[in-house]
């Protein structure tokens, strides 16, 4: 009759011995310096959202911007009257001046013949060469532009 040897279960040599009960004890308490998201397991895992529920894309009609600006060539450099198509009021425009292009353009030729010491910056005191925005007094809706040139 063979001796049996009983099981004794030796640990296999050549392995590093195990940690004490205070180095495994102190092992997990390192703070996690940067904890994964936990949207970046839940996007890897689903690519693509199923679409069995999506509404179709609801497509909104484009948007106009209605500008109510009267007929330019009705409106010059002087007030009028008129009726705003914003307020419905019948109003005399407010006018506002503005350096349009000619300014600059005599600007420019008053430079050229030799007007360099400020005379070529009279075009932008002169209203008379300015653009003119009429503007209803009530609303200060844009009614119309009259441009030089
Ligand atoms: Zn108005």
């Amino acid at each position: 009759m063979a001796t049996a040897s009983p099981p004794v279960e030796e640990l296999p040599s050549g392995l590093p011995p195990l940690p004490s009960y205070e180095e495994a004890v102190r092992l997990p308490n390192i703070p996690n310096p940067v904890p994964p998201p936990p949207d970046y397991a839940k996007t890897m895992q689903e690519p693509c959202p199923p679409h069995v529920n999506s509404p179709p894309p609801i497509i909104s009609p484009p948007q106009v911007t209605v500008q109510n600006v009267v007929c330019q060539q009705s409106l010059g450099e002087n007030p009028v009257q008129i009726q705003c198509p914003a307020c419905l009021q019948v109003v005399v425009t407010r006018l506002e001046h503005s350096s349009g292009i000619l300014p600059w353009i005599l600007c420019a030729s008053l430079f050229i013949v030799g007007c360099s010491y400020g005379c070529c910056l009279i075009p932008f005191c002169w209203d008379g060469l300015k653009d003119v925005t009429h503007y209803c007094p009530n609303c200060h809706q844009v009614l119309g532009v009259f441009r030089r040139l």
